[in-house]
């Protein structure tokens, strides 16, 4: 790797945990230049790749073709989307009272969120719970270039799903479209627009012909994460008129997840899924199964029979930032990087006692050290104090550096970026000096603001750093030793020192 890229993100896992637990973003926004491939890979499998015909046992049906039904108790978290999906399936379940009271047909259902949050498992729940025949398709498998080839994939689909359910004896069929956005797109945006419309125009006028009464009912199960981009005859009443928000798990959510997915693995007794759920806080369900995954490969590795909290801690280091890289840094750098990492936690955990979930320094990826931090709970709104103190903990890395060895290196790059960020949104959110302020305010005036606030948190992180320096020598001479320490044993450490 070259020196530069090395340099630029030293430390750089720190702050975007911080701005991961500020703001819950995912994590495969933030780390994406840290763990496009381990991301990339979790994500393989759930997308279906083109297949040439639509053919009923590539596209996976439920139970009847050996794929293993899916219930909605295998679903973790996400209690207010079962809560709509199953509300919105009440048609199909009670089909013939819906009909005697004139309702017309639900025709879509939308479901919007992030990657692996669980859309398709619902889908599949939905096809199980009201014993429906099960297809599913991606959008980009109608990307043709040739127009009114994708139309055609859309009537062969929906006349497959009739002539299955009949073939299955079954009253209905459920018709799920992963990557919806792909061919739903807004009409005319497209460059090959004339085939994206007409595939768009088949789909619309084949849910246009799904009436009550009919011998099989369909109902379509559109995807998405980008609802900013359909064309908005999809979303009128009569086609996706149910829109259910599928949202990455808060913290109770990821200890269900967790739960099922630890299910069939035996976990040693110092197992605490509930801490790993508070630290994993923008994880989705695919992340959490992944991790899990990744732990008991850990157990396997080390020849134990049951996993331990030490494999899921590092399963989460891995799912986060990929596997462990073999660079060897320089005595001199593996010093810098450690002061580096140990001043990031000492101030986090000044300002949040027990946000500190673990520090290292071995590499990952392109991160050579990192602090994680737990979130004790999710929060979605901060104060201006919160925001300021975030902006100290991406700042204390580089900081304790200069306090150390006398001056800062290029690896704090990505941190400076962090604390830029946060500052521009306390400026943007009414919390700066210059209280509210619309978003034409002069580029001039936003950059000395925000290199103002900047300027007076490295003051306050130099002050409060420097009454800590005997401290942070010694914690950072353990974390040399030991590479790597819990969030529990950093506290006892710190503890230890400000006691003596
Ligand atoms: P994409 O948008 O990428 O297609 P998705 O939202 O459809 O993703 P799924 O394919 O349903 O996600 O989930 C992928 C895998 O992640 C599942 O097979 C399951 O192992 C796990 N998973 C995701 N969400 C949940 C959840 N809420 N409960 C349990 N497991 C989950």
């Amino acid at each position: 790797m070259k020196k530069w890229l090395k340099e630029l993100v030293l430390g750089g896992g720190c702050a975007l945990v911080v701005l991961a637990l500020l703001f819950g973003w995912e994590p495969s926004l933030l780390i994406l230049p840290l763990s496009v491939v381990t991301l990339g890979a979790m994500l393989t499998g759930t997308r279906g790749g083109f297949t040439a015909r639509l053919k009923p046992a590539k596209l996976g049906t439920v139970a009847d073709s050996g794929v293993p039904p899916v219930t909605f108790s295998d679903i973790g978290g996400q209690d207010m989307a079962k809560r709509e999906l199953l509300e919105a399936l009440t048609f199909l379940k009670e089909s013939r009272r819906s009909r005697q009271l004139g309702i017309r047909p639900l025709k879509g259902v939308l479901l919007v969120g992030p990657p692996g949050t669980g859309k398709t498992l619902m889908a599949k729940a939905a096809a199980n719970y009201t014993a429906s025949v099960f297809l599913a398709v991606s959008g980009s498998q109608f990307v043709q270039m040739y127009a009114g080839v994708g139309a055609s994939r859309v009537r062969q689909l929906f006349s497959q799903a009739r002539a299955q359910a009949e073939r299955e004896k079954k009253s209905s069929a459920i018709i799920f479209i992963d990557e919806i956005d792909v061919l739903g797109a807004k009409r005319g945006t497209n460059a090959s627009h004339l085939e994206y419309d007409q595939t768009l125009n088949e789909l619309l006028t084949q849910m246009d012909g799904v009436e009550s009464g009919q011998d099989v009912q369909i109902l379509v199960v559109g995807a998405t994460n980008r609802m900013d981009l359909l064309d908005p005859a999809l979303l009128r009443p009569g086609r996706f008129d149910r829109i259910v928000q599928v949202d990455l798990p808060d913290k109770a959510g990821r200890l269900h997840i967790l739960g099922i997915h630890a299910a069939n693995k035996p976990l040693a007794e110092d197992v605490s899924l509930e801490q790993i759920a508070a630290e994993t806080h923008g994880f989705s369900g695919a992340h959490l199964e992944s991790l899990l995954n990744e732990a008991a490969i850990a157990a396997l590795r080390a020849g134990r029979g049951v996993i331990t909290q030490g494999d899921l801690r590092e399963a989460v280091e891995k799912v986060m930032l990929g596997e462990k890289s073999n660079r060897l840094l320089s005595a001199e750098e593996r010093e810098r990087v450690a002061y580096h990492e140990v001043g990031h936690a000492v101030l986090s955990e000044l300002v949040r006692p027990g946000s500190v979930a673990s520090i290292t320094i071995v590499s990952r990826n392109r991160a050579l050290g990192f602090i994680r931090q737990a979130s004790q709970d999710d929060q979605y709104l901060y104060t201006r104090d919160q925001l300021l103190q975030a902006i100290q903990v991406c700042l204390a890395g580089a900081v304790m550096e200069e306090l150390i060895f006398g001056q800062r290196s290029t690896g704090a790059a990505n941190d400076i970026e962090q604390a830029v960020d946060l500052a521009r949104r306390m400026v943007f959110a009414g919390l700066s000096p210059l209280g509210v302020v619309g978003s034409d305010l002069p580029a001039a005036v936003l950059n000395k603001t925000i290199a103002g606030i900047i300027r007076e948190q490295e003051e306050r992180t130099r002050e409060i750093l420097r009454g800590r320096v005997a401290e942070v020598k010694e914690i950072t001479a353990h974390l040399l030793r030991e590479e790597t320490m819990g969030g529990d044993e950093f506290r006892l450490l710190m503890a230890g020192k400000q006691a003596s």
